[in-house]
C-alpha cells in the first residue's frame, strides 16, 4: 500500500503530532543533554514498503530522536552557536508550507523575492548600514564569503584588464589578511585564489586579533600600488577582536583595493549603543558577511552577503546564469539567481523576516546586550578562580580561557562537555590550549551561568 494519499488524508494529524512533540522539545530544551554518545546503527536500504509518515515519526522517535543534543538551548556554548526565537521557527515552517523557490522580483507572481528584499532592509536598518548594499540570502557566513570574495575576484580581475569570470582566474591576486576566518580561507581554495596564496598581516601588540594597520602598509607598499583584496574582521572567533575600519578605510585615499568585511556574529554589535564603536566605519567595505543562524537567532541555514549597489555589473558577470554578456541595469528584470552561487533556492529570508519583525530594533539590542552581560558575568567567574586563567579580554560576546595547570585542558573539558549540561569548544590561542564558550542565544540567562560554573568547581576536584 502506498501510503502518499492516506498521509495527504491525515495531514493535520501529522502535523499536530509534529508540533506537539516539537513544543514538547523546546519546552524541556534546558534539561535535554548537550552532548550524548550517538551510536545509532545505519540503515543502508530502502523498503519497497514506505511506513507512512506516523511510523516513520515512530521510528525517527525511537532512533535518532533520544541522541539530539540540545544545541539550540540555553548552555549550548560551543563554535558560535545561536537559538531559534519563536518567531523565527513560525516563519521556518510557513518556508516549507509555501515551498517557493526564490528568484525574481519582477512582478511575475514571485512574491518570495521581495519579502526576501524587504528582509534585507530590515537588516541594514537592524545594523544601522546605508541602503547602498545589495543583498541576499544564502546557507551561512561561509558562502557569504564565497558571494563577496567572488565579486571581488571579479573586481580585482577588472583592475588587470582581464575578466576572470569568463577567462579564468591568471596571474597572482594578493589577498591580505590578519585573522581570517577559516571559511574565508576555503573561499579562496574554491575561488581559484588559492588558499596558501593570502598574504598575513600581523596583528596589534597586546593580545590582540586585529589587524596592525602599519604593518599592512608595509606588506602594500611591497605590492607597490597594485590592486588588492583585504579581507577584515569584525569579531575574530577566538577573542572577537576587530580591526579598526575608519584607519583602514583612510587607505582608501592611497591604495585601491576590494574591502570584504567577515562580520559573521560581530556584525551585530551595531545593534547596541553600547558595542556599536566597534564596528564605526563598516558602511564604507565593498562587502560584508553576516550570519543570521548566529546571533540573529533564526534556524540553519541562514546568513547574508551584502555587497555595494556601485557593485553590481561584477556581481551579475560573476554569478549571472547563462554565458550571455550582460547588458544593460542589473536591476531591471532583477533575478537573485544572478546574484549568487544557487539557482533554486528556498525561502530563507521569511524565518529572518519573522524574527525582525517580531522583536524590532530593541528586541536585538536585548539580546547583544543580554548575551554580553552573561559572558562578562562568566569572565567574572575565571578570573576570580585562581585554577583558571582568562586567555583575552572579553571585548563581546566569547570567553576564551585555560586552566593554570595548562596540561590539564583537555581532560577538564571532556569531563565538562560529558555532563551534558553544558558544552564548549577547545581552541588554541597565544600559544596555549584553552577553551572557548560563546554567548549568542537569546535563551540564555543567569541561572545558567550558575549550573554551568557549579560543574566547573565540582569537576575541577576530579581532576
Ligand atoms: C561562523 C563563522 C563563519 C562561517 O559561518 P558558517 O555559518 O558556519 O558558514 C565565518 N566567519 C566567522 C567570523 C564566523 O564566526
Amino acid at each position: 500500500m502506498n501510503h502518499l494519499n492516506n498521509d495527504n488524508q491525515t495531514l493535520e494529524q501529522i502535523l499536530n503530532e509534529v508540533k506537539q512533540q516539537g513544543v514538547t522539545y523546546l519546552k524541556h530544551i534546558h534539561e535535554r543533554s548537550t552532548s550524548g554518545k550517538t551510536e545509532v546503527q545505519i540503515n543502508t536500504d530502502l523498503a519497497i514498503q514506505g511506513l507512512g509518515t506516523i511510523d516513520t515519526l515512530k521510528q525517527f522517535n525511537e532512533r535518532f530522536e533520544p541522541v539530539m543534543v540540545a544545541s539550540s538551548g540555553p548552555r549550548y556554548w560551543g563554535f558560535v552557536t545561536g537559538g531559534t526565537t519563536p518567531a523565527a521557527i513560525a516563519g521556518d515552517w510557513l518556508s516549507t508550507i509555501y515551498d517557493q523557490s526564490t528568484q525574481s522580483a519582477n512582478g511575475n507572481g514571485d512574491v518570495s523575492a521581495l519579502i526576501e528584499l524587504e528582509t534585507i532592509q530590515l537588516l541594514l536598518s537592524l545594523f544601522n548600514l546605508p541602503k547602498n548594499f545589495l543583498g541576499g540570502f544564502v546557507t551561512g557566513a561561509t558562502l557569504s564569503n564565497f558571494t563577496c570574495l567572488a565579486v571581488a575576484r571579479q573586481w580585482i580581475g577588472k583592475q588587470f584588464g582581464k575578466d576572470f569570470a569568463r577567462e579564468g582566474v591568471s596571474g597572482n591576486v594578493p589577498v591580505l589578511s590578519a585573522t581570517p576566518h577559516s571559511s574565508a580561507i576555503k573561499s579562496l581554495a574554491m575561488l581559484g585564489l588559492g588558499s596558501s596564496n593570502f598574504i598575513q598581516v600581523n596583528v596589534l601588540q597586546g593580545n590582540r586579533e586585529a589587524l596592525d594597520v602599519d604593518d599592512l602598509e608595509l606588506k602594500l607598499k611591497a605590492l607597490n600600488g597594485e590592486p588588492f583584496i583585504l579581507i577584515s574582521s569584525a569579531g575574530t572567533v577566538n577573542t572577537v577582536d576587530f580591526d579598526d575600519f575608519e584607519a583602514i578605510n583612510k587607505l582608501r585615499d592611497k591604495y585601491s583595493f576590494w574591502w570584504h568585511i567577515d562580520a559573521a556574529f560581530g556584525g551585530f554589535a551595531a545593534c547596541s549603543p553600547k558595542y556599536n564603536h566597534l564596528v564605526k566605519g563598516w558602511e564604507n567595505a565593498d562587502s560584508i558577511a553576516i550570519d543570521c543562524h548566529k546571533w540573529l537567532n533564526v534556524p540553519y541555514e541562514s546568513a547574508v552577503f551584502l555587497v555595494k549597489e556601485q557593485h553590481q555589473v561584477l556581481q551579475v558577470e560573476t554569478f549571472q546564469n547563462s554565458n550571455a554578456a550582460y547588458l544593460g541595469n542589473p536591476m531591471e528584470n532583477f533575478s537573485y539567481l544572478n546574484f549568487l552561487p544557487e539557482n533554486s533556492r528556498r525561502l530563507k529570508a521569511l524565518p529572518a523576516w519573522f524574527t525582525l519583525m517580531s522583536y524590532g530594533k530593541s528586541g536585538y539590542e536585548e539580546i547583544v546586550n543580554g548575551n554580553v552581560e552573561l559572558a562578562q558575568l562568566f569572565a567574572g567567574f575565571i578570573k576570580t578562580n585562581s585554577s583558571f586563567e582568562l586567555l583575552a579580554p572579553v571585548r563581546l560576546n566569547t570567553v576564551c580561557f585555560s586552566l593554570a595547570e595548562e596540561n590539564l585542558v583537555a581532560d577538564f573539558l571532556n569531563k565538562l562537555n560529558t555532563t551534558g549540561k553544558v558544552f564548549m569548544t577547545p581552541t588554541f590561542y597565544n600559544g596555549k590550549k584553552g577553551i572557548r564558550a560563546a554567548f549568542v542565544n537569546w535563551r540564555t540567562a543567569l541561572k545558567d551561568i550558575e549550573v554551568v560554573t557549579a560543574e566547573m568547581l565540582r569537576i575541577l576536584t576530579e581532576l
